[in-house]
């Protein structure tokens, strides 16, 4: 019998402090422009993966997770040991979703972000050289 635990998504900060668990991806990933976004990553865009919160675990670390709730009411969380990007939350978000940093994922995944959202934020030194739709603010 194959052991399910191989089939979850596993992710984790760049110091190994915090590692979770991701049993099932939702559909929509998109490429983030907001000004927000690239200053929490530090990147020309995040790229955030979506999972309904019973399909996220915190694995070991909670106890490293910081987190900075912005003036528009959104929340990003951060590992206070090495300063990974983790986790997205808007200000409408009642708690049965979690949007992670993909990039921290560990395990390869079939998946394909399809958008590019914000746009109408986006670096001005960056250009979008591929064909995924690019929406001026969020998805419609
Ligand atoms: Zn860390
Ligand atoms: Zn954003």
């Amino acid at each position: 019998m194959q052991d399910k635990t191989n089939a979850h998504l596993k992710g984790s900060c760049l110091c190994g402090a915090i590692k979770y668990q991701v049993t099932k991806l939702e559909p929509n990933m998109a490429h983030c422009h907001c000004s927000m976004c690239r200053k929490f990553h530090g990147a020309a865009f995040s790229t955030f993966g979506e999972a309904l919160t019973e399909n996220f675990t915190w694995l070991q670390g909670q106890s490293y997770l910081k987190s900075f709730t912005a003036e528009n009411g959104t929340t990003r969380q951060f590992c206070s040991q090495c300063g990974s990007s983790l986790t997205f939350a808007s200000s409408t978000n009642a708690g049965s979703t979690v949007e992670f940093s993909l990039a921290t994922l560990d395990t390869p995944i079939l998946e394909r972000p399809d958008a590019h959202i914000h746009c109408q934020s986006k670096a001005d030194w960056y250009q979008i050289t591929n064909e995924l739709t690019q929406f001026e603010r969020d998805r419609e």
